[in-house]
C-alpha cells in the first residue's frame, strides 16, 4: 500500500494488493462459477432417491459419519469455493424451510446451471437466461399446485401420514424398519401437534439415541428420558406421584470462594466448619422436603457428602442435567425452573406419575424415564442401534420424517413422487415456452429440460436405463393425461406413484423450485470474480 498525491494535493491510497489477485470476468466468470456449482451437485446426485448411494465422510479429528442426506453430506464437506459454499447453503436453506428434499434441490440447482452453460455458449446473454428461469419457475409452481391433491387425514387415521413419512424414509438407511419409524415420528408429531392452529412445534420432541439394541426397539415415549441416573444407587429406582424441584442453582454446602480467607489451624475449627456446612445442607434438603419435592433435579453436581446425606434423608436427586433438557423436563413437567434456590416453593415443582430409572442389558448404562407429566406434549423418541453412526444416521432420517408429517400438518396438499412432479411440470414448462416470443423462450424450454435430472437421477441410481425409461414414462404420462406416472425405482411393478404411495409435499417440491431458480440466477448474474491469487 502506498499513499500518492494527485495534482491538487489530495492523497489516495494505491493498493498493491491488487495486482496480486487473480480476476475472472464475463463469460469466463460465470463459466468458473457454474462448474463449481455442477461439481457439488454431481456429488449429490448419485445420492438421490430410494437406491441412492451413501457417502463416507470424515471430519479431521477422525469421526466417521455415513449418510445419504444432502444437507448433511455438504455441511460435513469441507468447500472452499464461495460458489460451492452457495450451494452448500442452498441445501441449507431448504432443511431449514422444509427438512426434506434437500438432495433433491442440489441436483436441480446442478442441472439448471448445466442447461445455461449451453445456452451461454449460444451467445444467449445471462440476464435472459435468468429471466427467462424466473418465468418458467413460475409456471412450474402453479402447475405443481395444479397437479397436487389435498389429502385428508386425523388424530384417528394417521395411516395416510405414515404412509408419506415411509416414502421419505424409504431412501435412507434404515428403511429396513421404515414403517415402524414413520409410525413413531407421526405419532410424535401429532402429540405436540395442535391440530387446530395446524402448528407444531418440532422442539418440543426430544430424539435421544443410544448405542445398544435393535433399530426395531426404537420406542415413543410420552415423556422426557435422560441419559442420567440417580446419583446414588440406593436411591429408589422408581418414583410415583413424583413432585419435582427443578434446579440451576447448585445444590450443595456454599464452598468458600476464593475472595474470602478461612483460617482453619485446629481440629476443632475444621469439625466446626463441616458441621456448619452440613447443617446447611441439611436446611436445603428439608426446604426441598418442606415444599413437597420428592425428586431434585440439578444442572449442577454436588459432592459425595452430600449425595450420601441426600440418600440418607430419602430425597432422590439426579445431577448434571443439561440445560435443554431441564427446560423440556420444566415444559413435561408444568413445572418450573428453580434458579435461586430460595425461591423454591411448592407450585414451582413439576409433576410426573411416574420417575423410574431403566438399566440397558448388563452393562452399567442407565437412563431416567419421566412419564406421565402433567403437560403430556413433550415427547422423546428413543433411538436404538449398533452403533453411533446408525444412530446418528436414524436421528437424521427422523428428522426429516418428523418434518414432512409437520410440513402435512401445516398444508395438507401433496405431490406424487419417483420424479413424476418434475416431469409433469417439465411437460407444461415446454408446452408454455412457445407463448414467449424473446429469446426466454430458450431459457423457459432449458428449464424444463432440467427438471428432467431428478426421474434421470433416480433411473440412473436405479440401475435403470435413464433415457429410455424417462422417455417412456414422460410419453406415458402425456398419453394417459397422468401426472402420476414416475421412475419405478424399486421394480414394484407399476410405475403409478399413487399405487406405490411415493407423496411428497407441495410445499416441499414448491420450495425446492424456488430455492434452485434463485440461486442459479444468483450465481448466473456474477460476472466479476476478484479472489486473492494463491486461492
Ligand atoms: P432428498 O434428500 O432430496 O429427500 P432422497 O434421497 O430422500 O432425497 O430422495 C428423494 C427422491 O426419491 C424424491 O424425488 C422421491 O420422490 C423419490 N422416491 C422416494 N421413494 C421412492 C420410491 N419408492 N419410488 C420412486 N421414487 C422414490
Amino acid at each position: 500500500m502506498a499513499l500518492a498525491f494527485d495534482e491538487f494535493g489530495r492523497p489516495f491510497i494505491i493498493l498493491r494488493e491488487q495486482e496480486k489477485k487473480s480476476r475472472l470476468r464475463g463469460l469466463d466468470a460465470q463459466k468458473a462459477n457454474i462448474a463449481a456449482g455442477k461439481a457439488v451437485a454431481r456429488i449429490l446426485r448419485t445420492s438421490l432417491g430410494p437406491k441412492g448411494m451413501d457417502k463416507m465422510l470424515q471430519s479431521p479429528d477422525g469421526d466417521v459419519t455415513i449418510t445419504n442426506d444432502g444437507a448433511t453430506i455438504l455441511e460435513q464437506m469441507d468447500v472452499d469455493n464461495q460458489i460451492a459454499k452457495l450451494m452448500v447453503e442452498l441445501s441449507c436453506s431448504q432443511d431449514y424451510e422444509i427438512g426434506d428434499g434437500t438432495t433433491g434441490v442440489v441436483v436441480m440447482a446442478g442441472s439448471l446451471l448445466e442447461q445455461a452453460e449451453k445456452l451461454l455458449e449460444r451467445g444467449i446473454h445471462p440476464i435472459r437466461i435468468a429471466e427467462g428461469y424466473e418465468l418458467a419457475s413460475r409456471i412450474a409452481f402453479d402447475h405443481l399446485e395444479h397437479i397436487s391433491h389435498k389429502f385428508e387425514f386425523s388424530a384417528t387415521n394417521i395411516e395416510p401420514l405414515v404412509q408419506t413419512c415411509m416414502t421419505t424414509l424409504s431412501s435412507k438407511i434404515v428403511n429396513r424398519c421404515k414403517r415402524t419409524l414413520a409410525e413413531i415420528a407421526v405419532k410424535a408429531v401429532l402429540a405436540v401437534a395442535d391440530l387446530e392452529r395446524k402448528d407444531v412445534n418440532l422442539d418440543l420432541i426430544k430424539v435421544e439415541g443410544k448405542v445398544g439394541g435393535k433399530l426395531e426397539d426404537t420406542e415413543l415415549v410420552y415423556g422426557i428420558i435422560v441419559d442420567k441416573d440417580m446419583s446414588h444407587p440406593q436411591m429408589p429406582k422408581r418414583i410415583e406421584d413424583a413432585k419435582i424441584a427443578i434446579l440451576t442453582c447448585p445444590f450443595e454446602p456454599p464452598k468458600p470462594k476464593t475472595k474470602h480467607k478461612v483460617d482453619i489451624d485446629t481440629v476443632e475449627k475444621f469439625q466446626m466448619l463441616r458441621e456448619q456446612e452440613q447443617k446447611y445442607f441439611d436446611e436445603m434438603v428439608q426446604k426441598c422436603k418442606d415444599v413437597g419435592a420428592t425428586l431434585v433435579i440439578c444442572q449442577w453436581g454436588f459432592d459425595d457428602e452430600a449425595n450420601h446425606l441426600l440418600m440418607h434423608r430419602n430425597l432422590p436427586a439426579v445431577r448434571w442435567v443439561g440445560g435443554v433438557e431441564l427446560e423440556l423436563i420444566a415444559i413435561a413437567t408444568g413445572g418450573r425452573i428453580v434458579p435461586r434456590f430460595q425461591e423454591l416453593s411448592p407450585e414451582k415443582l413439576g409433576k410426573a406419575g411416574i420417575v423410574r430409572e431403566k438399566s440397558f442389558g448388563t452393562t452399567k448404562d442407565r437412563m431416567l424415564y419421566i412419564e406421565q407429566c402433567a403437560n403430556s406434549r413433550a415427547v422423546t423418541i428413543f433411538i436404538r442401534g449398533g452403533n453411533k453412526m446408525m444412530i446418528e444416521e436414524t436421528k437424521r432420517s427422523l428428522h426429516d420424517a418428523l418434518c414432512v408429517a409437520r410440513n402435512l400438518i401445516r398444508n395438507n396438499s401433496i405431490v406424487y413422487g419417483g420424479g413424476s412432479a418434475e416431469i409433469s411440470c417439465s411437460v407444461a414448462v415446454e408446452a408454455a415456452a412457445d407463448r414467449y416470443p424473446g429469446v426466454e423462450q430458450y431459457a423457459i424450454r432449458s428449464f424444463a429440460d432440467a427438471l428432467d435430472a431428478i426421474p434421470l437421477a433416480l433411473a440412473e441410481n436405479s440401475g435403470l436405463s435413464p433415457i429410455d425409461t424417462l422417455t417412456a414414462v414422460k410419453s406415458q404420462q402425456v398419453k394417459e393425461s397422468n401426472p402420476h406416472c414416475g421412475i419405478d425405482c424399486n421394480d414394484v411393478g407399476t410405475n403409478h406413484m399413487k399405487e406405490q404411495n411415493v407423496f411428497e409435499t407441495l410445499i416441499g417440491k414448491q420450495q425446492q423450485i424456488l430455492l434452485a431458480t434463485q440461486v442459479v440466477k444468483m450465481i448466473l448474474k456474477i460476472d466479476d470474480v476478484i479472489s486473492p491469487s494463491d486461492y
